[in-house]
């Protein structure tokens, strides 16, 4: 029997294709109004600010700190079941978008993850798309050149 694998979400839905073709190339793109400058995430087609703008598509540097967090310890998809206990959290990324993701990366989510402590994205490899999730940021370490 196979591995289960993470249920994905679609990669061609008109709102959500463009911030999905940026995970292919590892880049994380979020929206900002012309008009009021509000930052927009999820994706949309208007801007919730002030309604009327033209939400230009930006690109964030992937860090952010954890806005909040809950422990997942049972789950009855087989793919998530293999990963408890776990962490869900909330990430405030430096440009402004919160997402809702996992914090990996760390032996006991329980006590390793914490309010206002700060993460870099990681992107979890997939064919048509990659999942963002977000790893804690060791001091300095993204500030190394790439290898
Ligand atoms: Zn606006």
């Amino acid at each position: 029997m196979s591995e289960p694998t993470r249920p994905l979400p679609r990669a061609d839905e008109f709102d959500t294709r463009e911030f999905w073709s940026g995970t292919k190339l590892k880049e994380f793109r979020y929206q900002q109004c012309d008009g009021c400058n509000k930052v927009i995430f999820y994706p949309r087609r208007h801007c919730t600010g002030c309604t009327t703008g033209k939400l230009e598509w930006k690109r964030a540097a992937g860090t952010g700190t954890v806005y909040t967090y809950s422990i997942v310890r049972q789950s009855y998809h087989p793919f998530f079941r293999n990963k408890v206990p776990y962490a869900v959290a909330w990430i405030d990324l430096d440009e402004g978008p919160r997402i809702l993701t996992n914090v990996t990366g760390v032996a006991d989510p329980a006590s390793d993850v914490k309010i206002g402590m700060k993460v870099e994205v990681e992107w979890e490899e997939h064919e048509e798309l990659n999942i963002p999730l977000f790893r804690p940021v060791i001091m300095g370490s993204y500030m190394d050149p790439p290898d």
